[in-house]
């Protein structure tokens, strides 16, 4: 983006942006939340009041009689005015979601991929899944985009999967562009991590801190929520987070090096000891701790979600005794709220923030102001 030529727009985008999300954490709002809230003039506010009205993606929800003063229109948040589709591309599975304006998913659909599937495949899978999400038909209208959260590791910002761990077929391919020209809508890739910690974002609103999700699912993986935005890296590559050595003299790992999370914990699972698993992961999840210092950590991931008290005793309990924390270092650790679909409405939610959410130039600033 520059500067220079989208400064108009942006401001226009960034006020619309700060309104909406008003409207996405509080029930109803008057102009004078709004006001109190941004900090933007009764006057811009009105403004971009009156057109989010137009748009149809906020409403008049009743009148505030205060006892003094004139009275005050109440609006709220229209979830149902758009949607966006969330998929997310694991090794064997496409699924599918659709989530509404609000953030709530609608429907949730699980398709087999081919082994080892190819990028043709994998869209003719996206194609015909999107065809079956029910009343999709009637929905077109409203539908911003799809949102893919995919094996990484993969160049965000250009919409390319690099080299998908365990893929062959996927070197370098363009996916956003080829997704939005076989399906004619806008596209949005991530890395299924990031989707996915954006979701958890997304729920808990303005409490939520610095934070990780950790997905185990063929891999083990980290997406990171720091200083208010995801977290993606200088190379959009965070995250490989299950190539951290816990072992020196541990087995070889798929990457070349010897003792990594991954292959450390995937022993463990594979001879049956979940519980020992869920220690290893543990270690890895403190060193997190010490390294970032975070305020949740999700867990996730088909493997976990097989598990998850196994996998939740461990890692609270060594949050709690392996890092030697002051009472005032507190960690919450938790289950994925949206269970499964988490990944696949992370990547939706994604779509619908890119287009009505805070622009990141604009978060950033706020950030770092
Ligand atoms: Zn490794």
């Amino acid at each position: 983006m520059t500067r220079v030529t989208a400064d108009v727009t942006f401001l226009r985008d960034y006020n619309q942006a700060l309104v909406m999300a008003v409207g996405r954490t509080a029930r109803t709002f008057e102009r004078s939340t709004v006001v109190e809230a941004t900090g933007l003039t009764p006057q811009a506010v009105s403004k971009v009041i009156a057109r989010l009205t137009a748009d149809g993606l906020i409403r008049p929800a009743g009148v505030r009689r205060p006892g003094i003063g004139k009275p005050a229109v109440v609006y709220e948040l229209v979830p149902d005015s758009r949607y966006a589709i969330g998929a997310h591309v694991a090794r064997r599975t496409l699924r599918l979601v659709l989530v509404d304006l609000a953030g709530t998913v609608h429907q949730s659909a699980v398709s087999p991929l081919p082994r080892d599937f190819t990028p043709e495949q994998l869209l003719d899978a996206l194609s015909a899944g999107i065809d079956t999400l029910a009343g999709i038909g009637d929905q077109r209208g409203r539908l911003t985009g799809l949102g893919i959260g995919m094996i990484g590791p993969l160049d965000h910002a250009n919409g390319l999967v690099r080299d998908a761990h365990g893929l062959r077929h996927w070197h370098d391919v363009p996916l956003r562009e080829l997704a939005e020209k076989h399906l004619g809508l806008p596209v949005h890739l991530d890395k299924d991590v990031t989707a996915g910690i954006t979701a958890e974002a997304w729920r808990h609103g303005a409490t939520f801190g610095d934070a990780a999700l950790i997905m185990v699912e063929s891999g083990i993986g980290g997406g990171f929520w720091l200083g208010g935005a995801a977290h993606r890296g200088a190379h959009t590559n965070a995250g490989e987070f299950g190539h951290t050595v816990v072992d020196l003299t541990g087995p070889l790992c798929v990457c070349g090096r010897h003792g990594c999370l991954e292959i450390v914990h995937h022993h463990a699972a594979e001879a049956g000891d979940i519980a020992h698993a869920a220690r290893v992961l543990a270690v890895g999840v403190v060193n997190l701790l010490q390294t970032l210092d975070l305020a949740h950590v999700v867990l996730a991931g088909a493997d976990l979600l097989g598990h998850p008290q196994t996998y939740l005793t461990a890692v609270t309990e060594a949050v709690q005794a392996d890092a030697r924390r002051a009472a005032w270092l507190s960690t919450r650790v938790a289950l994925s709220s949206l269970g499964a679909d988490v990944i696949a409405a992370g990547a939706a939610m994604q779509v619908l923030d890119r287009h009505y959410g805070i622009p990141e130039l604009a978060h950033s600033l706020i950030v770092g102001s």
